[in-house]
């Protein structure tokens, strides 16, 4: 079938929208028909080039949400009608990593995934002049797209598709490290460093758990008050008096949980500082340039805080997401508030220059 997608032709360029070719669901896939997607970090990192991994031609975009249309042979877990959100993170339940129920890094896609193919190793996009490669698996900076059945979660029809879209990568990013991979608890302490998207979330997140105190730190004043709206208790600039002031709204001893949203190595340093002696434990969610390094004094170790890290917030995708959405229809999550701009898929490249701009939390492109 013909769609309409936004194809990254050349880093550093603006996306080019355009009529392109996807062929039908093989087994295990399944056709997406897209109504909104959130437009991301990781796809301008992408376009600009500095993903050291990047490539192109593909179509961008993987914060996706809308209807299945087809499925391919063997596809039981979704049919035509089924609600879904797209996950760049897949759930098999099958593999080594999935059954171990230590890790949400599923196998079972990867290896083609990082290679912009689906996982028989081909693409179901093309046009006159060639392939297109997929881009995490999703590409949905377009009308419809195919992907893996195991990269989609089915949630609940109720919901607004422009909302819960969000929760494909960012917004699920920052909740599902403060519920379910620091499992803070109530009555706790809280820093949170960086105030987007993935920061908002890790408010939100400690907030759903009943922390006490949830102090975040950004150099935007816009940002420092919109967290207030997710829940945070105390808010600063940031810099280099940050873990200082974290002391000292914590009796001298630190937060029982930080989270790191910013990928800035110095933050990260700070965020395992801020962490308090004997059991304070350290999140980092923020990705780091190309061969950076984050430094740690063992003393800090030696005396209990504790490092980890994770990616999409450690959360298996197709059961961690249904649950957000769920959370979401009853009025305990706030999506609609990281939603600050709304574009059509020709305006994706506004996306872009609203994120340079650091122009409201997220924009998101919505379909007819
Ligand atoms: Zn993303
Ligand atoms: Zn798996």
């Amino acid at each position: 079938m013909k769609i309409r997608a936004a194809v990254l032709e050349q880093f550093g360029q603006p996306l080019v929208v355009q009529d392109v070719d996807l062929a039908p669901p093989k087994a295990g896939e399944v056709l997406v028909k897209l109504k909104a997607c959130g437009v991301c970090h990781t796809d301008l990192y992408t376009a600009s080039g500095a993903d050291p991994s990047g490539y192109c031609d593909c179509v961008l975009g993987h914060e996706g949400a809308g209807i299945v249309e087809e499925v391919g042979a063997g596809v039981r877990s979704v049919k035509p009608g089924d609600h879904v959100v797209t996950l760049f993170s897949a759930e098999c339940g099958e593999c080594l990593h999935c059954k171990s129920g230590k890790t949400n890094l599923c196998l079972a896609v990867r290896e083609q995934q990082g290679l912009g193919l689906l996982p028989d190793g081909t693409s179901r996009l093309s046009r006159a002049s060639g392939e297109l490669r997929h881009f995490m698996g999703t590409s949905t900076f377009a009308e419809y797209t195919v992907m893996p059945e195991v990269s989609l979660a089915k949630v609940n029809p109720e919901a607004d598709f422009d909302a819960i879209c969000l929760l494909a990568c960012g917004a699920t990013t920052g909740i599902a490290a403060a519920l379910w991979k620091a499992e803070v608890e109530q009555g706790s302490t809280v820093a949170v460093f960086g105030a987007g998207m993935v920061g908002l979330g890790a408010v939100a997140g400690a907030k759903l758990r009943g922390a006490e105190k949830i102090m975040v730190f950004d150099p935007s004043e816009q940002r420092r008050e919109m967290s207030r709206q997710f829940g945070a208790t105390h808010v600063f600039c940031g810099g280099e008096n940050a873990v200082q002031e974290v002391l000292d709204e914590t009796d001298g001893f630190g937060a029982d949980y930080t989270f790191e949203a910013t990928g800035l190595v110095d933050v990260m340093g700070q965020a395992v500082e801020a962490a308090r002696m004997g059991w304070g434990l350290a999140t980092m969610l923020g990705v780091a340039g190309k061969g950076e390094q984050m430094k740690i004094t063992p003393r800090f170790l030696i005396t209990g805080r504790r490092v980890q890290g994770a990616s999409f917030g450690g959360a298996r995708g197709r059961t961690h997401v249904p649950q957000l959405v769920d959370m979401y229809l009853k009025g305990d999550l706030d999506l609609d508030g990281f939603i600050s701009h709304r574009l059509t898929l020709d305006e994706v490249n506004k996306g872009f220059d609203l994120m340079h701009q650091q122009d409201g939390i997220r924009s998101v492109i919505q379909f007819d």
